[in-house]
């Protein structure tokens, strides 16, 4: 399961923020995703509790912000929105919409002691 990975990629990120910044436990963790990313909120939410047990991030509230997808039409040069990664424009209809925004996932926020 991907999200599993991407999660592991989050502890990494949150033990390297503990050594560095000095905190001991996380209490919150509000994650950024893209509507493009093909990430199952339910399938984060479900994996998040397993993978922080026994770490820094054991018993942490998981917050997650959706983002929408958004690109750039390389023909007319209009921003819009899209549902998917391969949605031509909404304005002019052509393919080759460049995606700008709602296919990351990051780390927003972290409440810690
Ligand atoms: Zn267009």
């Amino acid at each position: 399961m991907h999200e599993i990975s991407l999660l592991e990629n989050v502890l990494e990120i949150l033990e390297e923020n503990a050594k560095s910044q000095g905190f001991k436990q996380v209490k919150k963790v509000c994650l950024e995703i893209g509507m493009l990313s093909c990430v199952e909120p339910d399938a984060l939410r479900f994996g998040f509790d397993v993978v922080m047990k026994n770490t820094l991030a054991e018993n942490a509230v998981l917050e997650i912000k959706q983002t929408q997808g958004l690109g750039t039409c390389k023909h007319c040069g209009q921003t819009v929105p899209l549902e998917t990664l391969h949605d031509p424009c909404i304005v002019c209809g052509s393919p080759g919409v460049v995606v700008t925004q709602g296919n990351e996932m990051k780390i927003k926020d972290l409440i810690v002691i």
